[in-house]
């Protein structure tokens, strides 16, 4: 059986076609520049020369055709024909509060994505383009619809509500949803089988750590608790995300700074994080760390905010499992940041939880960093959301 992945942004549409007989990604590739001028494919075969199209996409719809041209391109392609596609599976960013797991694509299960408009401005509008692409241009394929907030609707209400007048909750789905949830829900059942964790003995903490990050705790794969919220600005430092803060903090720079609640946003979802704790110099960690060791305080400011915020979330999630069974590190930052991981666990000796320095120096592989008398196991587990989203679509298709 063969899927076709998609994640469709509002300019931009990334695609895997997997062969789920031995998961191995087929093809890939990236539209780019859909609705503006320039628009770009880049069709990326293993052991094939970059195929780059470069054609008008003014519409999702003419990007999805030409993806799908690529996929059966005689020189370029993988397939013979589209009918070897046999499902396509679209990571969607907002369910809102319908939909606590993946679903086959139907005329409800669009109106509800077109519902959460607003709780995913950004994303829903696009992923639902992406759906209404590939219908038109594949009739009668099974469409699977994977959403990220899916994992944290597994919360129970103590975890998900916010301590706001119930109106809220009520009339408007106000509530914590979590995000990145495609890549905990992976993360947390590959760690089970890498590590082999027998039942009762589940409990996992995921670090998701990249440009945007998350922490997840949960049991047996079931979320217990989730650090992002309502949308992924809340929880941890980011590149650019400021993560928690005090909600007065926007009242009184909008009012001083004679600025709006949405350009608020705007500079809480894109110009803060660790970006603007270290000037403005950089929201990548290899610039951050480098800057750092050459005497920049700003960057290493940023770094141990970073660090601190990672360090109070895990150390919650200790306590809200009551103990943990494993610890995963992934994303970006998690799967190859050796400094990082290394200045976030030694936080936890205190509990007998131990980085060898040696395994530690893994990066991007799947892999055991913990000594072997540490009292937790950690790990680095590469997240694969695409292979996540195929393996939905197989169950659901
Ligand atoms: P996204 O959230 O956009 O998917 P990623 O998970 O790809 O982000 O993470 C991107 C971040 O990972 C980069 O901004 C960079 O800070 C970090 N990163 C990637 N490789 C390394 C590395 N070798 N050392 C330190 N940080 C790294």
């Amino acid at each position: 059986m063969k899927v076709l992945v998609i994640n469709a942004g509002s300019s931009s549409l990334k695609y895997q076609l997997i062969d789920m007989e031995d998961e191995s990604v087929k093809a890939k590739g990236l539209c780019e520049r859909i609705g503006i001028s320039g628009s770009k494919l880049t069709h990326k075969v293993p052991g094939l020369d970059d195929y780059v199209v470069e054609e008008d996409m003014p519409t999702h719809q003419k990007a999805i055709e030409l993806v799908l041209a690529a996929l059966v391109d005689k020189d370029h392609g993988v397939v013979a024909s589209v009918d070897e596609i046999d499902a396509v599976g679209h990571r969607v960013l907002h369910g809102g509060p319908t939909y606590t797991g993946s679903i086959k694509v139907n005329d409800d299960v669009k109106r509800v994505i077109r519902e959460c408009f607003d709780l995913g401005p950004l994303h829903n509008p696009a992923n639902l383009m992406g759906i209404e692409a590939c219908e038109a241009a594949m009739p009668g394929k099974a469409n699977v619809a994977v959403f990220d907030t899916s994992f944290g609707m597994g919360l129970e209400p103590y975890a998900y509500r916010y301590a706001i007048p119930e109106e809220y909750y009520e009339k408007y789905s106000i509530r914590r949803y979590g995000f990145h949830g495609t890549s905990h829900m992976f993360v947390s059942g590959e760690m089970i089988r890498f590590a082999n964790l027998p039942e009762g003995h589940q409990k996992v903490i995921v670090c998701h750590l990249g440009n945007g990050s998350s922490i997840s705790a949960s049991i047996s794969g079931k979320a217990v608790d989730t650090s992002m919220g309502l949308t992924p600005l809340e929880g941890l430092v980011m590149g650019t995300r400021s993560g928690d803060l005090d909600p007065a903090v926007v009242q009184f720079i909008c009012d001083h700074e004679n600025i709006s609640v949405d350009e608020m946003l705007t500079i809480l979802n894109k110009k803060s994080g660790v970006y603007a704790l270290s000037g403005n110099l950089s929201s990548d960690f290899r610039d951050l760390s480098s800057a750092a060791e050459s005497g920049n305080e700003k960057a290493q400011l940023a770094l141990d905010a970073f660090a601190h915020k990672v360090v109070k979330t895990i150390g919650g999630y200790l306590g809200v499992l009551n103990g943990a069974d494993a610890i995963a590190f992934t994303g970006g930052i998690g799967e190859n940041d050796t400094a990082m991981r290394a200045k976030i666990m030694k936080h936890f000796e205190y509990a007998g939880i131990k980085l060898d320095p040696e395994r530690n120096k893994v990066r991007g592989k799947a892999s055991k960093i913990s000594t072997d008398d540490s009292t937790v196991g950690v790990y680095v587990l590469p997240t694969n959301e695409e292979l996540a989203i195929a393996r939905e679509t197989v169950r659901l298709a």
